[in-house]
């Protein structure tokens, strides 16, 4: 009876590369590549924030202000990776889906949720701050706006908690993270347009080169934060999916149970399940990484 990896091999015709031999299913040496990484993700988020302060206050003042540089950076850095944890902590856990916890499931929901809603709401403020210096005048219509605001923050937060739970309920946890993490890097792009796009409108309505500028430097952080987080998210997951891929030749996707004593069957022998093993998943499209 060949072993799992003998059958993957014979299957694919190639060993996932980067597999932890002696943990089957888990990427090698995991503590030490993500503090590695994390470390230099840090390193990275303080030098960054040092380039703004030299950018927009000079030298001097960097020099000066380096305690807060650093811890200013250091608190980015932390938000970021806390975010990280959040989005892999469904995905990081091996199982079928009914093992993972329910707070552990809907961490990556929620982080997602939120981030869509972040890179979507940035370009409605810009437009809303730009009506309100057009047109509002009283304190009433001043509150209405902000209202109006964070009424669309809260429906855009609804759609995209559902969207994102929809999205990652389907099977194959790795894999529908991974994609994820990809489309919320895109949608983190295509918000920094719109906002760019939504503050040259606003600078040149209102006449004030400066203004561009300005909005820019406040809508900054979250995107380029988003950005270094989904960077980092999709790095780790896309090394899960490969490492991942043989669990699901031979369990079940639902409730875990290891169906290797016959891979034939139609139904998993413990939960009931439509069973398909995954020689098939991978002729529908379904299994292989992408780059
Ligand atoms: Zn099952």
């Amino acid at each position: 009876m060949p072993g799992v990896w003998e059958r993957v091999e014979e299957r694919s015709g190639r060993r996932p590369h980067a597999i932890s031999h002696g943990r089957p299913y888990h990427i090698p040496h995991k503590g030490a590549t993500i503090a590695t990484y994390w470390l230099l993700q840090w390193v990275g988020v303080v030098l960054l924030t040092a380039a703004v302060v030299v950018v927009f206050a000079g030298w001097r003042e960097a020099v000066y202000g380096a305690v807060s540089i650093v811890i200013g950076g250091t608190v980015w850095a932390g938000a970021i990776m806390i975010l990280q944890s959040a989005f892999a902590a469904a995905p990081d856990c091996l199982g079928g889906r009914r093992e993972i916890g329910k707070l552990r499931d809907f961490f990556p929901v929620g982080s997602g949720a939120l981030g869509a809603t972040a890179f979507c709401s940035l370009p409605m403020w810009i437009c809303l701050s730009l009506i309100g210096y057009a047109l509002v005048e009283t304190n009433a219509q001043i509150i209405g706006l902000i209202g109006t605001g964070f009424a669309a923050m809260i429906a855009m937060l609804t759609f995209w908690t559902i969207s994102v739970r929809r999205f990652l309920s389907q099977e194959r946890r790795e894999e529908r993270h991974t994609r994820l993490a990809t489309r919320l890097l895109a949608g983190t792009a295509l918000g920094a347009m719109a906002c760019a796009a939504c503050a040259a409108v606003s600078a040149l309505v209102v006449g004030d080169g400066e203004m561009f500028l300005g909005i820019m430097a406040l809508c900054a952080p979250w995107l380029v934060g988003a950005a270094i987080a989904l960077i980092g998210c999709r790095l780790y997951l896309r090394r899960l999916w490969v490492v991942r891929a043989p669990w699901y030749e031979t369990h079940c996707a639902e409730c875990g149970y290891d169906l290797s004593g016959d891979l034939g069957v139609a139904q998993c022998s413990e939960c009931g399940t439509g069973w398909r093993s995954g020689a098939e998943w991978g002729e529908v499209g379904g299994a292989q990484p992408e780059a």
